[in-house]
């Protein structure tokens, strides 16, 4: 039999990720280049990192680096790029040209001031303030010689005098709008400059880009590409333009409703993984296949399980609203299930950035995160509150001293219940509870007291795993010498 002929038709997606480098990677650009990457991983397609620095004024070096920085910490690797606009300005000189010479754009000779004080005009009377056309039916001979003459000129799109650009979202559906509402907006501007709707839209041409998935305030824009994709004599691609994420007040995701660069999230401790599925459901939904048997909607994927469950179709229309609650479970579960030996290398960067060494070998260390990994909310734990699992040098929380270490007598049994450990065999969880509850009973002490004074010696703080449990873990010498310390360093 012969071997049919079979193209897969998804390993030819192209999807592109296009931030403009004025600011960081914002939650709501970052959440577009995931579903750009799972697209594109689940169709084997390619995914394509384009940096849009036309805007030269505003874009910054800093600002790609923080950007590249925040999609390679949520892993979204690209497979090509990053590309970057700025050098790329001679195929947009050249679309606009092509766009000139079949009529679809002209000269326009307003200056800034003109345009400017005409705007205010139609402002004041109470019209649209848009292009009033004055430049598009010059005559394009008398147009060419003034340019060539060194006159300064932007290059416009004529936008059809009548009738209707629609096109089909793979989200929203059909989506139209009247030509009338459209003005005929600047390609190139005088400078030389283009505008994003030149840039993308050469580019994505250029780039083959089969689909253009971004965030649903481009949704207004797209009538004008389309009418360039048009005039190009270019096939479109399939838009998808995915819902906004809103803050919990239902307003769009902002400062006021705390951090919204990814690269913060990241310094708050949170698994770059637990992001990601946090980030993958604002706005996209399995649907069905995350039903489970009690009926209730499964919300932990993996990475691989993403990638195959994604699809245009699972997205939403309406907003997604960011919960700060709704993330740090997500981190508090990562954390949890993850193996200690996966947890490491993040809890070594936030150590790092901590300042902080750890003394202890890599085996022990291993042990101390499974031991604190149940109770944890996020990373920046293990380089703050935890620091006593992993070095001897380690701060001792001040209100846990007051409520616990008050009483100097405390501190006198906890010495003596030090010089009994010291010969205590074997030092397990079972016999160190057993001495300390005997110790308690022959003082004619509360066990609790003791507990929760030692609990503030051996760690630092007032909270922390099952006491004997922490007290195996330190081992015999350290437990006998922070019990025996407190009293001598007078806390
Ligand atoms: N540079 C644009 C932005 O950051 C890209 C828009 C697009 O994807 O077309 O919003």
């Amino acid at each position: 039999m012969p071997t049919p002929n079979f193209i897969d038709p998804g390993s030819m997606t192209r999807v592109r990720f296009a931030p403009s480098p004025t600011g960081y990677l914002h939650v709501g650009g970052a959440r577009t280049a995931l579903f750009c990457w799972l697209f594109a991983r689940h169709t084997h397609g390619t995914f394509i990192l384009r940096i849009e620095d036309t805007d030269f004024e505003r874009s910054s070096e800093d600002m790609v680096s923080g950007i590249l920085e925040g999609l390679r910490w949520l892993g979204l690797e690209w497979d090509e790029g990053p590309f970057y606009q700025s050098q790329r300005l001679d195929l947009y000189r050249a679309t606009a040209d092509r766009l000139l010479a079949n009529g679809s754009a002209y000269y326009c000779f307003c200056t800034r001031e003109e345009l400017e004080q005409r705007r205010a005009a139609a402002t004041a009377a109470g019209v649209p303030p848009r292009y009033d056309g004055r430049c598009r039916n010059l005559p394009t001979a008398d147009a060419a010689r003034r340019v060539a003459a060194g006159e300064a000129a932007a290059i416009r799109f004529r936008i059809p005098d009548s009738g209707t650009t629609a096109f089909e979202d793979a989200v929203f559906g059909r989506v139209e709008f009247a030509n009338a509402e459209l003005e005929d907006f600047v390609l190139l501007r005088s400078d030389g400059v283009p505008t994003y709707h030149l840039s993308v839209v050469a580019d994505d041409i250029d780039m083959r880009m089969t689909h253009i998935i971004r965030g649903a305030d481009h949704l207004s824009n797209t009538p004008k590409q389309v009418l360039l994709y048009n005039a190009l004599g270019a096939s479109l691609p399939v838009f998808a333009h995915v819902p906004l994420i809103l803050g919990p007040d239902k307003t769009r995701l902002s400062k006021r409703h705390g951090a919204t660069s990814v690269l913060a999230y990241k310094d708050m401790g949170i698994v770059p993984e637990a992001f990601r599925n946090f980030l993958a459901l604002l706005g996209w939904s399995p649907g069905e296949a995350a039903r489970q048997a009690d009926g209730k909607e499964r919300e932990i994927f993996s990475t691989a399980e993403l990638v195959e469950m994604f699809s245009l179709e699972g997205m939403a229309h309406s907003n997604a609203v960011f919960n700060n609650e709704k993330l740090a479970w997500f981190n508090t579960e990562y954390i949890r299930a993850y193996a200690p030996e996966r947890l490491l290398p993040l809890i070594e960067q936030e150590w790092q950035r901590a300042g902080f060494v750890p003394s202890r070998s890599r085996e022990d260390i291993l042990a101390g995160i499974a031991l604190l990994q149940q109770r944890t909310r996020s990373l920046t734990d293990f380089a703050m509150t935890f620091r006593a699992y992993f070095s001897d040098d380690y701060p001792t929380d001040e209100a846990a001293v007051a409520k616990f270490l008050a009483d100097p007598s405390t501190l006198g049994l906890l010495r003596e219940l030090a010089v009994r450990y010291r010969t205590l065999t074997p030092f397990s969880e079972l016999s160190t509870e057993e001495l300390l509850r005997a110790f308690a009973a022959e003082k004619g002490v509360k066990p609790g007291v003791l507990i929760n004074g030692a609990r503030v010696l051996l760690t630092g703080q007032g909270v922390a795993p099952s006491l004997f449990a922490v007290m195996v873990y330190l081992g015999q010498q350290r437990v006998v010498q922070r019990l025996s310390a407190g009293a001598t360093a007078g806390i």
